[in-house]
This record gives C-alpha cells, sequence and structure tokens, in this order.
C-alpha cells in the first residue's frame, strides 16, 4: 500500500496532523493503530480509554477516561424528564408529544401571544392558531403553492 500525497488527505486530517507537529501519513498511521491523541495527557492512547459520544467527528469524547471523574450516573426517570435527557422510548416520546399538545393549547389560550409572535407568519398561524385575516392569507398562500408543488410534481 502506497501512502497518498498530502494534499489527497482531508482538510480535517491535514489540520489535525499539523497541529501534532505529524505528517498526514503519520498521523493516519496513528489513527488506523487504533490510537487518539489525548490534548491533556500529551500522548496517543487506545481508543478503547474514550468514552463513547455522540457529539464529536470520531465518535468518541476528546480526552481520555482519565479526565472524567467518573459521576454516579443518576437513573433516568421515564417521561417528560426523559425526553430531555434524551430518551426517546415510547413512554418519554408520548410524554414530549402530550406536552407539545399542551403548550400549544396554551398559546391558544392567550391570543396576546400571537400578537407578540406577530402577523402574516405561519408559525403564528400553527403555533398559536392564530387565525386572524393576515395569519390566514399566509397559510392559504402556503397551501396554494404547496398544491401546484403536487400537480407539478406528478405531472413530470
Ligand atoms: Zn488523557
Ligand atoms: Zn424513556
Ligand atoms: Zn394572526
Amino acid at each position: 500500500m502506497t501512502a497518498p500525497e498530502t494534499a489527497e488527505y482531508p482538510a480535517g486530517i491535514r489540520a489535525a496532523a499539523t497541529r501534532l507537529g505529524l505528517t498526514p501519513a503519520a498521523y493516519m498511521t496513528k489513527k488506523d493503530a487504533g490510537l487518539k491523541w489525548c490534548r491533556a495527557c500529551k500522548e496517543w492512547r487506545p481508543l478503547a480509554e474514550y468514552k463513547p459520544s455522540t457529539s464529536t467527528d470520531d465518535g468518541v469524547r476528546p480526552l481520555c477516561t482519565r479526565h472524567y471523574k467518573p459521576r454516579q450516573a443518576t437513573p433516568i426517570t421515564h417521561g417528560l424528564n426523559g425526553y430531555q435527557r434524551g430518551c426517546r422510548c415510547s413512554e418519554c416520546r408520548a410524554a414530549h408529544a402530550r406536552e407539545q399538545v399542551r403548550i400549544r393549547a396554551e398559546r391558544r389560550a392567550d391570543p396576546a401571544r400571537a400578537d407578540r409572535a406577530g402577523h402574516g407568519k405561519r408559525a403564528t398561524y400553527n403555533n398559536y392558531g392564530c387565525r386572524c385575516p393576515e395569519c390566514k392569507a399566509v397559510h392559504s398562500q402556503h397551501m396554494r403553492a404547496y398544491r401546484l408543488r403536487n400537480q407539478r410534481g406528478l405531472a413530470t
């Protein structure tokens, strides 16, 4: 296997390699060996020593486990709370849906909120249930455009 030219590496890889004073090829060799640079340790550590993460590109936390105090995981309570903590089980989803309905009903019960949101907007029509002429006009215009788009879609 021949190492590709430096320019062939994605910019992200090249930048990461430069930061560590490595060539992209040397950087990739480390990565291919299942290693990841820990900024805090200032050394290459096996990927297994990084906790998984959903918010980073490589799917693990930026620092190795040494830098994270083991936190007592509080057991998740399902329902709205669980949904806010990222749980998407049927119970949490149902609670979230109920909450959305409640929020919408609350907004509709208070027309002043629609005034604050501003009229002549689809969001005001949808979220605040406003049926003033301005909001209705915007909504029907949207529906017309939507129907037209659909018809064109069918025709082609
Ligand atoms: Zn570390
Ligand atoms: Zn849940
Ligand atoms: Zn309105």
